[in-house]
């Protein structure tokens, strides 16, 4: 029952992939539980679970503002590039095929508009 939100979520983000990111910007980290942001950064790829993310900020905060927050922990800059992902890895690997990813970071529509 409480799962409704989350796969209508996952629903458009894999219809829409990138173009779902205005969507996914607004969620709740709690609406986000289950799912990954994946961050590059310097040579690094962090993997973060958002119910890590909503157990130390708090499940109620809009991602867009945690993201805005985000600090590389190498360099302290903000992640070059970020995703959203479905499971752990964003392309195939071993194990399990990877489900859909929604790229934050750069954002695809504002870099259209710039
Ligand atoms: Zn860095």
């Amino acid at each position: 029952m409480q799962d409704e939100g989350i796969s209508d979520l996952s629903k458009v983000c894999s219809r829409l992939g990138d173009g779902a990111g205005q969507l996914v910007r607004l969620a709740r980290l709690v609406d986000l539980d289950g799912y990954w942001l994946e961050l590059h950064c310097c040579a690094n790829i962090r993997l973060t679970p958002l119910r890590m993310l909503a157990r130390q900020k708090g499940g109620q905060h809009q991602l867009d503002a945690v993201l805005s927050r985000l600090r590389c922990k190498t360099c302290g800059a903000p992640p070059a590039r970020v995703w959203l992902n479905e499971t752990p890895h964003r392309t195939f690997n071993h194990g399990p095929p990877p489900g859909w990813s929604v790229q934050l970071i750069p954002a695809p529509a504002m870099a259209q508009r710039a």
